[in-house]
């Protein structure tokens, strides 16, 4: 079982900001700005390249709702999907990462 689905069980803790049937939402455990959180689906799915629709709409709409609760929204944020290893996935279970709170350079290395 993958790192995120025991999460997702409790097995492992999370500092959760959010949770429905199909959705959980929590702080990243090594936050690279001042918000750091992650938006999974509850259902194990490895990659964004098999995510359908429905999944992919509810996941970015909470993470954009997370954001604006964490004070995001006058400057913005950072909403990113790694995908495999070009992407530099690290967690094979779909997941947004969203980093605001301080100004990030572009483009990534
Ligand atoms: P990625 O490299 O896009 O796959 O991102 C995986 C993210 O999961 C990294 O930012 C890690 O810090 C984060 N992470 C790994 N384990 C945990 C955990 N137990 N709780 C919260 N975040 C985690």
């Amino acid at each position: 079982m993958c790192i995120f689905c025991k999460i997702i069980e409790g097995s492992i803790p999370c500092q959760k900001l959010y949770e429905d049937e199909e959705v959980l939402a929590f702080h990243d455990v090594s936050p690279q700005g001042p918000v750091h959180f992650l938006v999974i689906p509850k259902r194990h799915i490895p990659h964004i390249l098999e995510a359908e629709q429905d999944i992919l709409g509810n996941l970015l709409f909470r993470a954009q709702k997370i954001a604006g609760a964490l004070g995001c929204a006058e400057k913005g944020a950072r909403f990113v999907i790694n995908c495999k290893a070009d992407g530099g996935q690290t967690v094979d279970h779909l997941h947004i990462h969203v980093i605001g709170g301080r100004p990030l350079s572009w483009p990534p290395g």
